[in-house]
């Protein structure tokens, strides 16, 4: 059985070392094919960038629209304002740049969208008004309140330059999460829109999630991020240049969005720690592990059955059917705990050898097989029949009386020599006898040695006697 377990092991070895090194080749190739995909990503920076300056310029080519429209001036320079007919002139824009379009005029004190929304221009309700105006600047991308999600373009009116008001359009700012989000999922890509002062004012990560404003005390500046003081330090600055932080690498990338005087930084892990791709790596090979693993069970089943069947092959006499001496040996050690008393009958064909001679070892053959048929249907279910070697036969009888043994010894040996034999070849009809060795002993103070040694002398005995007999070795209880 050793060498079945040695086998076993050797199998079990070459399976894993075979789904080890499919692990090791796969995960190689699928490196290099995300160099090629890293690749790809850097190529998707250019229309990302034409996509987000688009998303950044429409708005404020709205806003510049309105602010310069000189009805619009006109109109909200009279000492009253029509406020249906602004808000159907703010629904028209609206609907044609599918955005929200505002309007704040100085002189009125109010704040009316196109959503019918009115607000005075006091400092409670409309702190930004007042930011923004104190500015030098013309134009603005402001992020409204937790309450009010929006990214807003602000652009001031003048009437011959007197300051008369802000135009502009609000875009939600999910809209913006959402395109985040996408890039993100698909390319790991985050997002940093900053002002001038690096000054983040839009963001695809956790700082945006603020929805800050009060902004002036929540506000981020990039020198506070970590990934970017580590960019800072570096002298290689081109785009898509790979920073470590120590605990991610990542590229980055930055391009400028000249109409704000804002820059976009795009940051994204190098495609090769891409955690999608990894994940669909794993998951491909969790399914080839688990079906390699289905298929390694199969395998190992059939060897065993396999294995069964040379082990029965090994146990059993080819010619006569019967159990070989090996088996018997095993079983030696189950009589051993199972039984108290054991009879051992040794029975050896009689001048066998010149039967061979006179008609033939196939004869011979056949002479084999019918005194096994005769030991083997003479004895009970608990008794053992054995081949023990060339014309040698083994009986085993389990906690069975001696003179009972004799008994059943001495039918089988009436049985055989009743036998008739026929050479076909020349017609000669012949019988066969058979000598038996007996013996007996309580297994508590006998070994089974002693016991097939004590039946071989007896068949000796047998033997010298004249043959064809069944001898008893006295034992020694
Ligand atoms: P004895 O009465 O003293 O037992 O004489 P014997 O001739 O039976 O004993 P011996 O040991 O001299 O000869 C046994 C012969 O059995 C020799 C061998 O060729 C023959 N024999 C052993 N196995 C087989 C077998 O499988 N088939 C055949 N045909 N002959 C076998
Ligand atoms: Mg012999
Ligand atoms: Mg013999």
């Amino acid at each position: 059985m050793t060498a079945f377990a040695k086998f076993d092991r050797y199998i079990t070895g070459i399976f894993f070392l075979t789904v080890v090194t499919l692990i090791a080749t796969s995960y190689f190739a699928f490196k290099a094919v995300l160099g090629v995909h890293y690749k790809q990503q850097q190529e998707i920076m250019l229309p990302l960038y034409s996509l987000v300056t688009a998303e950044i310029v429409r708005p404020l080519i709205a806003s510049h629209y309105m602010a310069n429209d000189e009805f619009l001036i006109d109109h909200i320079e009279q000492d009253s304002v029509d406020k249906k007919k602004l808000l159907t002139y703010l629904k028209r824009l609206s609907n044609e740049y599918g955005m929200l379009t505002f309007i704040a005029i100085d002189k009125h004190n109010f704040r009316l969208d196109s959503g019918n929304q009115v607000h005075s221009l006091s400092v409670e309700d409309s702190e930004w008004y007042h930011r923004l105006k104190a500015q030098d600047k013309d134009q603005f991308a402001d992020i409204g309140n937790a309450e009010d999600p929006h990214l807003y373009f602000d652009v001031k009116m003048y009437n011959a330059d007197k300051f008369i008001g802000f135009a502009g359009v609000g875009l939600d700012l999910n809209y913006f999460a959402d395109t985040f989000a996408n890039l993100k999922q698909q390319y790991g890509f985050n997002l940093y829109f900053v002002d001038e002062n690096n000054e983040v004012t839009l963001s695809s990560d956790a700082i945006m999630k603020t929805e800050s404003h009060h902004r002036r005390e929540q506000i981020v500046n990039l020198n506070e991020l970590e990934w970017f003081q580590h960019y800072q330090k570096q002298t290689d600055k081109s785009q898509g240049t790979v920073i470590d932080t120590g605990t991610e690498s990542l590229s980055v990338s930055v391009l400028p969005v000249k109409e704000l005087n804002w820059q976009v930084y795009i940051t994204a892990p190098p495609a090769s720690e891409q955690n999608a791709y990894w994940q669909i790596f794993f998951s491909r090979f969790s399914i080839f592990v688990v079906v390699a693993t289905i298929l390694y069970w199969l395998f190992l089943k059939s060897l065993k059955a396999y294995q069964k069947r040379l082990v029965a092959d090994a146990e059993i006499d080819f010619l006569t059917k019967l159990p070989n001496r090996t088996y018997i040996n095993w079983w030696f050690d189950s009589i051993k705990t199972e039984h108290t008393s054991l009879s051992i009958v040794m029975a050896d064909i009689d001048h066998f050898k010149s039967i061979n001679d006179t008609h033939g070892h196939l004869i011979g053959d056949d002479v084999l097989k019918s005194v096994a048929e005769t030991l083997s249907s003479n004895v009970r279910k608990m008794d053992i029949v054995g081949r023990w070697g060339g014309e040698e036969f083994i009986l085993l009888f389990p906690d069975t009386e001696i003179d009972q043994v004799i008994e059943v010894t001495e039918r089988i040996r009436h049985n055989i020599e009743q036998l008739p034999f026929k050479n076909k070849l020349n017609n000669q009809s012949f019988s066969t006898t058979v000598s038996f060795g007996v013996s007996h002993g309580n297994l508590a103070n006998t070994d089974i040695e002693s016991l097939i040694e004590n039946a071989d002398n007896a068949l000796y005995q047998a033997k010298k006697a004249g043959r064809n007999q069944v001898i008893c070795q006295p034992s020694a209880d």
